[in-house]
């Protein structure tokens, strides 16, 4: 299967220099285990943070910093919890956070959460959507970033299938369908709340709170 949509290089290169919030990061992550692609690129890009810091001048130090620095090389690291790995065939970023139950948020939709932190409004969660499911029309007040497991959806920007990340903004409205035959797994990262247009989305909107 072929991925066709991509994160942005801005959006990589904020990636490989570290600069972006967990939630969006671990969506990110996400795509990027499953696209040699953009695993390439992001390559490059922490080559060139390397080479850029290479040549930033140091700071003077502090007169006892190699000491300090002594002193820690002596003190064993904290250990960290050891996880197995998913049996569930999830991506392997996800395997270093919890994730919730699922449950049924609308007619052949349900939602899980993800164990992450919530920042700048940032939330994580998967949604898993029946075969022919049509979501209601909706924008956003923030950004959307999704990256697809399993199956399918199309809206206006095309369709996106196993891999393929949407990077939605507070501009962008639309109305995604689920393909047929297949049921569609992805993880949001969803800024701020969605607004859903239309009667049966706002009837809706009373239900869920996503
Ligand atoms: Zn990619």
């Amino acid at each position: 299967m072929t991925i066709t949509h991509h994160p942005t290089e801005t959006t990589l290169a904020s990636f490989a220099t570290g600069t972006l919030d967990e939630a969006r990061a671990l969506a990110v992550a996400t795509h990027l285990s499953l696209c040699p692609q953009c695993r390439t690129m992001q390559h490059k890009f922490e080559h060139v943070g390397g080479a850029l810091l290479d040549r930033v001048t140091p700071d003077a130090m502090a007169p006892d910093a190699l000491q300090h620095a002594l002193a820690r090389i002596g003190t064993p690291e904290p250990a960290r919890p050891v996880r197995a790995p998913r049996a569930d065939g999830l991506p392997e970023p996800l395997s270093a956070y919890e994730l919730g139950p699922w449950r049924w948020i609308g007619r052949g939709v349900q939602w899980r959460s993800v164990g992450v932190p919530i920042e700048n409004h940032l939330r994580v969660f998967m949604l898993k959507a029946a075969p022919g499911i049509h979501l209601p029309r909706h924008r956003h007040v923030g950004s959307e970033w999704t990256c697809v497991f399993e199956g399918a959806f199309t809206h206006e920007g095309g369709r996106f299938g196993h891999g393929d990340f949407d990077e939605a903004d507070e501009n962008i409205e639309h109305d995604p369908r689920v393909e047929e035959g297949a049921t569609c797994i992805c993880l949001v990262a969803l800024q701020g709340n969605i607004v859903l247009q239309g009667f049966f989305g706002k009837l809706l909107q009373s239900f869920i709170r996503i």
